[in-house]
């Protein structure tokens, strides 16, 4: 019997069934933009061999004006159709499903051809589109309906046509951005006709027994956004024009309210779709914040939809499904949903992949097999570089033993996990204890390797990670002064006003874990009101008329850095605002543009700019010293002193920009090397 009934049970939808109720979400990864579609082929087949029931393309553009950014995917030529044939015919030699996506972007494309249904420019992009006139708004659907028919030809089960996230279709259906007045604007019925127009043509040119997904927009998050009425009508409208399935889209790109960040609540929208079960016949599927089989089959088991989507969780474990249904969840590598080897790559125009599986994209060039010759390895430092060094060294045969001064696995993962709205790095951090238990990696804790204890090994691999860098601020030595390890790890007690040195990732992560006290990710009623999400039944797109009401903060916080720029401005690309937002709507003070001139009992003394002006007390009774890092090496040296050859990896190697995504992936490529 598995623990997962709702989850693994079969979808009959009339011509096919699904195998479960588990869909991989589009993402756009860049793969299909490498042109190797042997590549492609291979990364949607792990996932097919993984179990997924049906899987959904990045989404490919129906023509240029369409596509999200001049030379995106799509599907435009014959040779196009054979390419993502390759890809169809591997997932079905695995066993799988695929879907190819139709994604039009409207006034999203970065590009200055783009159109939409009014002259209006995006807040996220700098291209005001043309505003479509009739003939131009027939050769959009026609394009669409002919991407759908190429796809067939490619060999796909199914197209999802993407009407959700603010995109083109999104865009004639509310007001907002849809300032017409002839039949494909004013009443919600001229408004919607677009999409119900798309759908009923793609319907007819595919036939039966193709799927067709469409993803409605469930809950906008922008002002002016649909209200619940005119989403039911379109859903059942949507239904009668003949989609098989509808799936979930939660806000519009441009939405100031998170959706899918790690801080955002796991499920955290589930309550939305389920508000549509009922209203039609077709099934339903939801996302966002779903990482978990458990937490995948609470959902459908609460009735708030016929099937789950999940897409970052299949970047970070392509046998996701099957895993599950194996009854071993603790194995899955989890989704942290931090974006950042995923989104924030996309969106700096590189390749996808995944902070906790680097193979993620890279199916075909990092590979991990079998050792030619065993040896004995030795890896010092279980932190994330070091831990999936010893996991990728023993999955090829080696004899691995990690060494680590700490008590217990980890390293800096164990101080993200502190952190209100990071409460996902504790899924992290058991993965690696049930992964390292299962690849009987032999576990030195609380030991201090030294030359003598590593002499036995083959290989040594250091991982020993960073330690805090020394800012030479007179007066920081005072009783008043703490360094970020103190106040993460619990151990001091820190007063009600404090000044935070330093606003890199370490600073930002400092001052939300002083300024909270109960973290909203755990409770989604207060998420829910600290960033201002309303029922949609009640309020347009589901905007509070009252905005976001965060709960007070618990302590005043000055958060410093030396340089003029904005404060968090190289923190993640597409998750930066989101902690920038959360720190002002708790009233962080933010500074940039100082210089520490001494630390003392009143507090912390600066002044501003190249000649020291402006000089000010920030009136503190504590101060968190988040000065950025140095490379901890001093048994690298000693070994490479004493004539060893060791591999020298994470922290250890640079501290500068060290973050958990390069550490990971540094280990599992070194370990598939040795
Ligand atoms: P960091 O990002 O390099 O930031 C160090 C901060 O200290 C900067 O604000 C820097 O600003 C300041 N600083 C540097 N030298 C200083 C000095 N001598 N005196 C005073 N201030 C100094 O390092 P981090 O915050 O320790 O984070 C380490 C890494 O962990 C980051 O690179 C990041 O990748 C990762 N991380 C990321 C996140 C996240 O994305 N949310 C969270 C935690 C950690 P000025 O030089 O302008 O003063
Ligand atoms: Fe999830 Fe982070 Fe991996 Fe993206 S990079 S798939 S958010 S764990």
């Amino acid at each position: 019997m598995t623990q997962y009934p709702h989850l693994l049970a079969p979808l009959d939808l009339g011509f096919t069934t699904l195998k479960n109720r588990v869909l991989m979400g589009s993402m756009h990864t860049g793969l299909e933009e490498t042109k190797d579609w042997n590549r492609v082929a291979e990364f949607y087949a792990a996932r097919a061999r993984g179990g997924v029931a049906l899987m959904v393309t990045g989404g490919m553009a129906p023509n240029p004006e369409g596509g999200v950014f001049p030379g995106a995917a799509g599907l435009y030529t014959d040779e196009d159709i054979a390419n993502h044939k390759v890809v169809t015919d591997r997932v079905h030699d695995a066993d799988g499903k695929i879907a190819m996506q139709i994604l039009h972007a409207g006034r999203y494309a970065y590009a200055p051809n783009c159109v939409s249904a009014s002259g209006i420019k995006s807040p996220i992009s700098p291209f005001p589109p043309k505003e479509l006139d009739e003939d131009g708004i027939e050769k959009q659907i026609s394009d669409i309906v002919t991407a759908a028919t190429r796809a067939q030809q490619a060999g796909y089960d199914g197209v999802e046509v993407m009407g959700s996230e603010g995109y083109f279709l999104n865009q004639f259906l509310v007001t907002h951005t849809n300032k017409r007045t002839d039949r494909w604007g004013g009443s919600y019925e001229n408004r919607m006709r677009l999409p119900v127009e798309v759908v009923r043509r793609v319907r007819e040119a595919v036939g039966t027994d193709f799927i067709v997904i469409y993803r409605l927009s469930m809950i906008d998050l922008i002002p002016n956004g649909s209200i619940w009425e005119e989403v039911v009508q379109l859903a059942k409208a949507i239904e009668a024009a003949g989609a098989t399935i509808l799936n979930t889209g939660i806000g519009w790109h441009e939405a100031r309210i998170p959706t899918i960040a790690t801080s955002v609540p796991r499920r955290a929208f589930t309550w939305v779709t389920k508000k549509l079960m009922g209203e039609v016949q077709i099934p339903i599927i939801t996302s966002n914040r779903i990482n978990m089989p458990d937490v995948g089959e609470a959902v459908l088991a609460d009735g708030c939809a016929d099937m789950i989507s999940m897409a970052r969780p299949f970047l970070a474990d392509a046998d996701f499904v099957a895993k599950a249904m194996a009854g071993k969840a603790a194995e899955i590598a989890p989704c942290i949903a931090c974006n950042q080897a995923c989104l924030d790559h996309t969106f700096s125009g590189k390749l996808s992949s995944c902070l906790v599986n680097p193979r993620a994209c890279h199916e075909t060039e990092l590979t991990v097999e079998p050792a030619d010759k065993t040896k004995k390895i030795a890896v010092v430092g279980a932190g994330p570089a070091g831990l999936s060094a010893a996991l990728t060294a023993a999955e090829r045969g080696h004899a691995v033993t990690i060494f680590d001064k700490a008590q217990e696995l980890g390293g800096q993962l164990n101080m993200a996990k502190q952190v209100p709205g990071k409460e996902e790095f504790w899924g992290l951090v058991d993965y690696y204890k049930t992964m390292v238990a299962k690849a009987a990696i032999t576990l030195q804790l609380g030991v201090t390797a030294t030359p003598d204890v590593l002499a036995e090994f083959d290989d040594i691999i250091i991982a020993t990670g960073v330690a805090p860098r020394d800012p030479g601020i007179p007066g920081q030595d005072g009783p008043n002064v703490l360094s970020y390890i103190d106040v993460l790890r619990g151990k001091a007690k820190v007063g009600q006003n404090v000044a935070i040195i330093g606003a890199g990732g370490i600073g930002f992560d400092v001052a939300e874990f002083l300024v909270t006290d109960d973290s909203p990710t755990e409770n989604l009623d207060e998420w829910l009101e600290e960033w201002g999400v309303g029922d949609p039944s009640e309020t347009r797109g589901g905007l509070r008329p009252e905005g976001p009401k965060p709960e007070a903060p618990v302590r005043q916080v000055t958060l410093l850095q030396r340089k003029s720029e904005k404060l968090g401005k190289r923190l993640g690309k597409t998750t930066g605002w989101i902690h920038r937002a959360g720190l002002q709507m708790k009233n962080v003070q933010m500074m940039g543009g100082v210089n520490y001139e001494r630390i003392d009992a009143n507090g912390l003394h600066i002044s501003k700019g190249e000649a020291r002006e402006e000089p000010q007390i920030i009136a503190a009774d504590t101060i968190v010293l988040c000065a950025g890092q140095v490379p901890e090496r001093s048994l690298a040296d000693l070994l490479i002193d004493a004539g060893r050859q060791v591999h020298v990896i994470g922290g250890a190697d640079v501290a500068a920009e060290l973050d958990a995504k390069r550490a990971i992936d540094q280990g599992t490529r070194l370990a598939a090397t040795l």
